[in-house]
């Protein structure tokens, strides 16, 4: 038990820190949630809204048989704020959930401040109270201080990897005598819907790579100087999932061709003719007058940035209104820390949400937001903590985190092969999604009938 009066203390309004304020403001906790920006900037973040999205707009696909279409159903039926937000701001993304950022973060932002057990404080937490029960939100861009605080009550280093950001351009910069507007084969599918194509030549392409791969970098070493402001320096890689698109281009010519700007699928309708490879533009916000390259997170210098996609087909003269850059994801040893329900195991009265408890991805910080209010609520009460099932992909997510290998802990995003395996054969894929989906969201409705 908590053993005082005192609120709640949530550290980050970011998108763990608001859903986590919401989950134990509704259960009458009274919460105290603390934001530092504006005073303070992470160096990604763009303004002060709470729950900002610092990347791509989209939340992930909606569709229930893939594992983040299931997780966000779960978390609809948990009773989710920002995924009741995220499909208030929605805007077309095919079977994706994709949002209007400013948007979403204002409605957060009214929800939050109109709830009487909330009172979001604009400040930078640099120490942790021993005699309130807390929950440490702080995000990937942690402030210096407060990961110097992290590192001293977890008893280990930090971890640290980079990870990069894909640029936006202007929609009305777009050449659409050139680029076209197409599905991949005809499907209004999860990725591919509503997205804007820029068709290359063979000859195209390798131009293209060959500027692209030597093209000029942001030196590493001044990542290197930042990270180590204030924390120490811990393990540093890419992060295979989010590889930078000039790395990922260095592997082999072929390499973005079969990844990133795969063309199958994607006819050139002026032509009738597959191209040899494609960029896809996805919306990034309600009005439509922006758009983020998909999968081109980048470390290129910004004149580099300009020179080199220009050199895409009706990409010519794109107008960047924000360019890629790399950013530091700071994140805990949560098998060496914490339990399944996101509570540290040395020191009962801290939570964990969020990517700095090793959970990748937007709608998985938003599941841990999810846990830790209910479970901080539920230690304030002094009641017994809630253990997700791990048949639910958010439930195997906390599981996974909380007993993976210590020493090669890498952050883990919702996918189905976390899940326990199936009692029944499956003859495809397909069978085996769609099983596991029902499986899920069984336990979810039973679960949450009772919460
Ligand atoms: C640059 C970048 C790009 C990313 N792109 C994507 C993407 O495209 N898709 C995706 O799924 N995931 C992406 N991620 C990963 C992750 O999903 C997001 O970072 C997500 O916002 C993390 O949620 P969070 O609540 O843990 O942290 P955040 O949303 O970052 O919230 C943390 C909040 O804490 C505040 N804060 C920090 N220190 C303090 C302090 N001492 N006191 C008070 N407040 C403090 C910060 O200002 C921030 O608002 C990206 C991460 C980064 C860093």
């Amino acid at each position: 038990m908590s053993g005082n009066n005192k609120p709640l203390m949530i550290i980050g309004g970011g998108l763990a820190g608001c859903e986590a304020a919401w989950q134990a403001a509704i259960r009458g906790i009274p919460v105290e949630l603390y934001e530092m920006r504006p005073k303070c900037s992470t160096g990604a973040h763009t303004g002060a809204d709470l729950a900002e999205l610092v990347c791509s707009n989209s939340l992930g696909s909606n569709l229930k048989d893939r594992a983040s279409g299931v997780l966000k159903e779960e978390l609809r039926l948990a009773g989710s704020l920002l995924v009741e937000c995220a499909e208030r701001a929605a805007v077309p993304a095919g079977n994706a959930l994709a949002v209007d950022r400013k948007v979403f973060s204002a409605h957060i932002e009214q929800k939050l401040s109109e709830q009487a057990n909330i009172k979001i404080i604009r400040e930078e937490i640099q120490e942790i109270p021993a005699d309130q029960t807390v929950i440490i939100a702080s995000g990937p861009l942690s402030s210096p201080a407060i990961s110097d605080e992290i590192s001293r009550i977890c008893g280990s280093d930090n971890l640290f990897f980079f990870d990069a950001i894909a640029p936006i351009i202007e929609y009305s910069s777009i050449d659409l005598d050139i680029a076209y507007t197409a599905s991949r084969y005809n499907k209004n599918d999860e990725d591919e819907g509503d997205y804007i194509n820029c068709p290359l030549s063979k000859e195209e392409y390798e131009s293209f790579v060959n500027a692209l791969t030597t093209a000029q970098r942001i030196p590493l070493k001044s990542f290197e100087d930042a990270i180590d402001s204030g924390v120490q320096a811990g393990k540093m890689s890419f992060f295979e999932g989010c590889l930078p698109v000039e790395i990922l281009a260095g592997r082999s010519m072929q390499a973005l061709a079969f990844g990133p700007m795969r063309p199958v699928g994607l006819i050139d309708p002026r032509t009738g003719k597959r191209p040899w490879a494609v960029l896809q533009l996805r919306q990034d916000n309600m009005s439509g007058s922006l758009y983020n390259m998909v999968g081109f997170q980048t470390n290129l210098l910004q004149k580099e940035q300009e020179r080199v996609f220009r050199m895409i087909p009706g990409l010519e003269n794109a107008q960047f209104v924000r360019f890629g850059q790399m950013h530091r994801n700071t994140y805990i040893c949560a098998p060496s820390v914490l339990n399944a329900s996101l509570q540290m195991i040395k020191n009962t009265s801290v939570f964990f949400a969020g990517q700095l408890c090793g959970v990748e991805g937007y709608m998985g910080n938003i599941a841990a937001g999810l846990l830790a209010g209910i479970n901080a609520s539920r230690y304030i009460q002094g009641k017994e903590l809630l253990v997700l099932p791990d048949e639910m992909i958010s439930g195997a997510l906390f599981k996974y985190i909380s007993s993976a290998d210590a020493k090669n802990f890498q952050p883990m995003k919702a996918n189905f092969g976390i899940l326990p395996p199936l009692a029944a054969k499956t003859k495809s894929k397909r069978e085996r999604y769609a099983l596991y989906s029902r499986r899920a969201l069984t336990k979810a409705e039973e679960l949450f009938e009772r919460e």
